[in-house]
């Protein structure tokens, strides 16, 4: 069996409610078909009050072996570097997680709060949060930048808010059936199977992005228009798997017509969730948006769009609902 601890610090419980949908394997695939002992976690675990404290203590002190310590949410750092603002099992919970982390053989930071610090870092971020390996872009975090876990990984970031189920419950299964060692990670610690293509691969709105017709309203599936261009969209530059690996099985944001809000970036929320900036397109002089697709620049943008607005075809331009 493969021992997996999961805990959480500055977190809504999101990503542990999204787990609970993961199909392809399913949490209960992870126990009965992949040898997983999920030895404790907050919603699933037997354990409570010093009961829980004795185990933990085990598995932080080396008593008994961790293979994989999943983290969700931030590291809370406050008040004045004391941790005392999240207090559990009557320690800060940063004092359990570096001790855990060290001796896990892989540590698995799961949202975009374990890895990038998310939304509760938003200025002021009122109680000091920090991701586990990174405070935003910046590498360094909570565990610093050299930090190896005994398997010599550093933290396998899975970000997203909530993370998609099956992201996660397919790299536990690499973990467990021993291939960690293949899971390629990207500069910003990202499985590149998932984070490698963009939410607009495989988007059923390509059609409306190429020839440059923008959406006026949410919803609608895909009857109209890209949602790039008013509402704010961020699938052209946003990495993630969420139109290759259905949510569900069967959608996704793009295709349910809600915009993309890059939650799989360090950046996440983008402009701090200031005043007009969600679900809005940022723009310059009111017309050019001020973020372009990941690997273009204004002036070729510019000119692509003028042709490709001249150059639209008719059925672009209108509703395409079929029954
Ligand atoms: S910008 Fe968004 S809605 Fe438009 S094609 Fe790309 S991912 Fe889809
Ligand atoms: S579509 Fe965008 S905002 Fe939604 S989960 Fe995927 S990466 Fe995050």
């Amino acid at each position: 069996m493969v021992s997996l601890l999961w805990l959480q610090g500055g977190a809504c419980s999101g990503n542990t409610i999204s787990l609970l949908n993961a199909e392809e394997p399913s949490i209960v695939d992870l126990v009965t078909d992949f040898g997983i002992d999920i030895v404790w976690h907050p919603s699933l675990g037997m354990e409570l009050g010093k009961n829980a404290q004795k185990l933990l203590y085990s598995l932080a002190r080396g008593e008994r072996p961790l293979d994989i310590f999943v983290y969700e949410g931030t590291v809370i750092m406050g008040p004045n570097g004391t941790g005392r603002f999240n207090m559990f099992a009557e320690r800060p919970m940063k004092d359990w997680v570096i001790e855990l982390a060290h001796q896990a053989q892989i540590v698995v930071a799961i949202g975009d709060c374990a890895a990038y610090g998310g939304i509760p870092v938003v200025d002021p971020n009122p109680v000091d949060s920090i991701g586990m390996q990174y405070f935003r872009r910046h590498k360094g975090g909570f565990l610093g930048a050299d930090f190896r876990s005994k398997m010599g990984l550093p933290v396998v970031n899975i970000p997203g808010c909530p993370v998609h189920p099956d992201w996660v419950t397919q790299i536990l299964v690499a973990i467990a059936t021993g291939r960690a060692g293949d899971i390629a990670l990207d500069d910003i610690g990202r499985p590149k199977t998932f984070f490698t293509t963009f939410t607009q691969t495989g988007c059923t709105r390509n059609q409306f992005f190429e020839w440059k017709q923008s959406a006026s309203e949410f919803g609608q599936g895909t009857r109209t228009g890209c949602l790039f261009y008013e509402l704010g969209c961020r699938g052209p530059m946003t990495r993630s798997s969420c139109n290759r690996i259905l949510w569900n099985r069967q959608s996704s944001k793009t295709r349910a017509g809600m915009p993309c809000l890059g939650c799989t970036e360090p950046e996440f929320p983008f402009y701090d969730l200031a005043p007009g900036t969600v679900f809005k397109t940022q723009k310059i002089s009111g017309s050019v948006p001020m973020d372009l697709p990941t690997g273009t620049d204004h002036a070729t943008y510019m000119a692509h769009a003028a042709m490709a607005r001249v150059a639209a075809p008719s059925w672009s331009k209108e509703d395409i609902f079929v029954v």
